[in-house]
């Protein structure tokens, strides 16, 4: 970003106000949009400054968190009709008190790297004219203009050339050339500028890649094949998706029994946001992100049960619900005029599939059909995943509409790399203040997830020609990630799993040390050989300091309790009773799963200890005989999550915190030997998980007391879980701490990336 040049007044800010730092791209320059900024900030008393730059346009607003909503709302409601917004990255900070709102001035300075926007949805010019009969374009589904389309998953190097992206073999009509090259025109150098007459088309083929149709027709029958409940891969921006009529449960099904993917959510893509606000709740700031040139998938809240096919979302008050986002989408939406399943085109677990060939051969045992087209994907690019909480967005899967743009820190890095983690993995790369995350990439857990894993490493690499000092990762031995950044013939700095996780969510919020970081997930590798997981960490300005942790027990059977709660419910109650345990789960193991566990717990072999708040999680879930063995990682917590709508209370179960030992321990026993007894008269699942909950954040708000530290940092995968993330941020500021969490990385696995960048800087 480019050096401020104005010395800033400050005063102290009043405890209530809140900072929003926006950085909005697209055509917002030279069309009148600081004046309208200014204008709008000052109508709205907040103060701060705008500042136009190379990278975009900065904002940073300060002022009462309802005066904030309405100037973000109001931008995209009220901007001068010639700006388009193209990204808009909105991120919540503390106040710094600034007392008034200028117009800065920036000065060019050296550090300058090359921005690559991320996809964007179709904007309301190309829209109008795909439905335009009058228009060249009508029902040409890869229109496109300067405001919107294609970029990352096209762009084959730098500079943003059309014969650098993958549009190259797309020579334009006279028409389209004319478009490209006049300034006035809304496609002067829009790379991806094509129509009917020179850019690419539609084909539908069989199983076999026999062409049944193209153009239009392909994808009426396309439609057609659907409506009948057949399953369509289609070749969308970032990837293939699997599609199927929505409301066709036998079709659901069959997907899922074709795909290997047992109950996990589908995501679903509606014709119309009136649909979308028919099926669901839809708050402001969900309608918001819905419509936002990111157009993620966002989790909403069900309020028609019978909307969908059970098969959908099997057991899940939620459903995940993108909208049309090209225009190949919105003809095909417009056509069905109901929901489909969206799911990406991939066997569970892989990467999602990006090339038409590539497709018949991994798809063929999952589609009937194929709708493809010739326009080349230079990467994958997922489906952003965003569910909203606390009013403000949160992402949850980082992909299309977010990568690749960097995340903003304080000071210069030196050029490192990072690969992150095991699960959800994604890579990152340091370019002086800026750090960019790659987009999602997965599990690697099949040889296809790696091979997109190095593929990815390499891309980004060549992308931004980095030429890193070290390497950060992991310290698990076993991580893929971890074993190819030794083999990478660079430093290797490793970074602690569960400190990554705070650094990442202190870089994203702008936290200085020192910080109390609750860093709570499934699994992740302590220095001490076992397995962390429920850790409160001490970040000082030199180095860290496990403060706390959660009491361990023995996990039999290791990684196999990830799929079998009632593992987790063995090793928690083993831990008290000893063998007793057994007994009291006599009901959820055989005969001879018992006496195979016996052996493991006794002698400790394949049954190592953790301190896993994910694991115990799972452990209330069985005992509370929700489930004993899940069908996809996480959903035994998910499904507890999901019983606290039932009930509003504030009890808790007594715990208790030991400060005599190093580090302290966080006892849950009271409370085990608590939802035993609840369990054993029959008290609700629903209330014995909103008393867990409750439980949950009292712990932290006791050892927050302890730590004395006013900023406290909540990471890890359990605060994907909106109950438990807002109850702590309430509880923490009701005892005058100040908590913060992750707005635009992920808390889960997916943010790791970023925080073994920032560890690794510190060293
Ligand atoms: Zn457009
Ligand atoms: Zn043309
Ligand atoms: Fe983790």
């Amino acid at each position: 970003m480019d050096r401020v040049v104005v010395a800033e007044a400050l005063k102290p800010p009043r405890a209530s106000d809140k900072r929003v730092r926006l950085v909005i791209r697209g055509a917002v320059q030279g069309v009148g949009f600081r004046p309208f900024i200014y204008r709008l900030a000052t109508e709205l008393g907040l103060k701060g400054w705008v500042l136009n730059s190379a990278q975009g346009v900065f904002i940073e607003v300060e002022g009462e968190p309802e005066a904030l909503q309405q100037f973000v709302r109001r931008i995209e409601t009220d901007k001068p009709p010639r700006a388009f917004i193209q990204s808009l990255e909105q991120t919540v900070l503390d106040p710094v008190g600034y007392t008034a709102f200028e117009i800065r001035h920036s000065e060019e300075s050296g550090e300058k790297s090359a921005l690559i926007l991320p996809d964007i949805a179709t904007c309301p010019d190309c829209l109008r004219e795909l439905f335009d009969p009058a228009d060249r374009r009508y029902l040409y589904p890869f229109t496109n203009c300067t405001n919107c389309g294609p970029r990352y998953s096209i762009i084959e190097a730098l500079p943003y050339d059309r014969p650098n992206t993958t549009m190259k073999a797309f020579i334009m009509c006279p028409l389209c050339r004319e478009e490209y090259e006049n300034p006035l025109d809304r496609r002067f150098h829009a790379q991806p500028n094509a129509c009917p007459e020179c850019g690419p088309h539609l084909e539908l083929w069989d199983q076999k890649g026999v062409c049944l149709a193209k153009h239009h027709e392909a994808l009426l029958q396309a439609g057609e094949a659907m409506r009948e409940g057949r399953i369509v891969a289609v070749k969308g921006l970032g990837g293939f998706h699997l599609m199927v009529d929505a409301r066709n449960d036998p079709a659901v099904r069959r997907l899922r029994e074709r795909k290997r993917r047992e109950e996990k959510p589908f995501a679903l893509m509606y014709p119309s946001l009136q649909m979308v606000k028919a099926h669901c709740e839809v708050n402001e700031v969900e309608e918001r992100v819905l419509r936002s040139p990111e157009s993620p998938i966002v989790l909403l809240r069900r309020k028609e049960p019978e909307a969908v096919a059970p098969s959908v979302a099997p057991s899940n008050p939620y459903l995940g619900v993108m909208l049309p986002y090209t225009p190949l989408h919105h003809l095909l939406m417009c056509e069905l005029g109901f929901p489909v399943v969206a799911t990406s085109g991939n066997l569970s677990d892989e990467p999602i599939c990006t090339d038409e060939h590539e497709a018949l051969h991994r798809l063929a045992d999952i589609a009937d059909l194929f709708l493809v087209h010739n326009r080349p994907i230079a990467r994958h690019v997922d489906d952003s995943v965003v569910r909203v909480l606390l009013g403000r967005e949160l992402v949850l899967r980082r992909a299309r509409g977010y990568a690749p743009l960097p995340v903003l820190v304080k000071e210069p890095l030196p050029p490192l790399l990072a690969v992150g983690a095991h699960l959800k993995n994604t890579v990152a790369l340091s370019v002086g203040r800026q750090v960019f995350l790659s987009q999602h990439i997965g599990d690697l857990e099949t040889p296809q997830a790696l091979q997109a894993f190095r593929r990815v490493i390499a891309d980004v690499r060549e992308l931004w020609e980095h030429q890193p000092q070290a390497v950060a990762c992991d310290m698990h031995p076993d991580y893929l990630s971890t074993q190819a950044a030794h083999g990478m013939d660079l430093p290797v700095i490793d970074v602690q799993h569960h400190v990554a996780h705070v650094l990442s969510c202190m870089a994203e919020n702008e936290l200085e040390p020192p910080v109390l970081g609750v860093s709570w997930d499934g699994t992740g590798y302590g220095t001490d050989g076992t397995i962390w997981g429920g850790e409160f960490l001490i970040l000082r300005e030199q180095g860290w300091e496990r403060f706390a942790h959660l009491r361990p027990f023995r996990l039999p059977g290791g990684d196999r309790a990830i799929k079998e709660p009632r593992r987790s419910a063995l090793g928690v109650l083993y831990e008290l009773f000893g063998d007793d345990a057994f007994d009291l789960l006599a009901h959820v193991f055989t005969e001879g799963e018992r006496r195979l566990l016996r052996q493991m717990l006794r002698q400790g072999v394949n049954a190592p200890i953790t301190t896993s708040a994910g694991r115990l999680f799972d452990a209330v879930a069985s005992l509370a005989g929700l489930r004993q063995v899940v069908r996809f990682e996480g959903q035994a917590a998910m499904e507890l999550e999901f019983l606290t709508h039932d009930v509003h209370t504030d009890e808790v179960y007594p715990f208790s915190f030991s400060e005599g030992s190093f580090p302290r321990t966080l006892d849950w026993s009271p409370m085990v030997r608590a939802i035993l007894e609840d369990a054993r008269t029959g008290i609700s699942a629903s209330l014995v998980a909103a008393r867990f909950h409750n439980t949950l954040v009292e712990m932290m708000v006791t050892v927050a007391r302890a730590a004395g530290i006013e900023r406290v940092a909540l990471s890890g995968g359990c605060f994907q879980n909106a109950y438990l993330t807002e109850r702590a941020v309430r509880r923490l500021g009701e005892e005058g701490f100040r908590p913060y969490w992750h707005q635009r990385v992920p808390p889960n696995d997916g943010g790791i990336a970023l925080g073994q960048i920032v560890g690794a800087a510190r060293g």
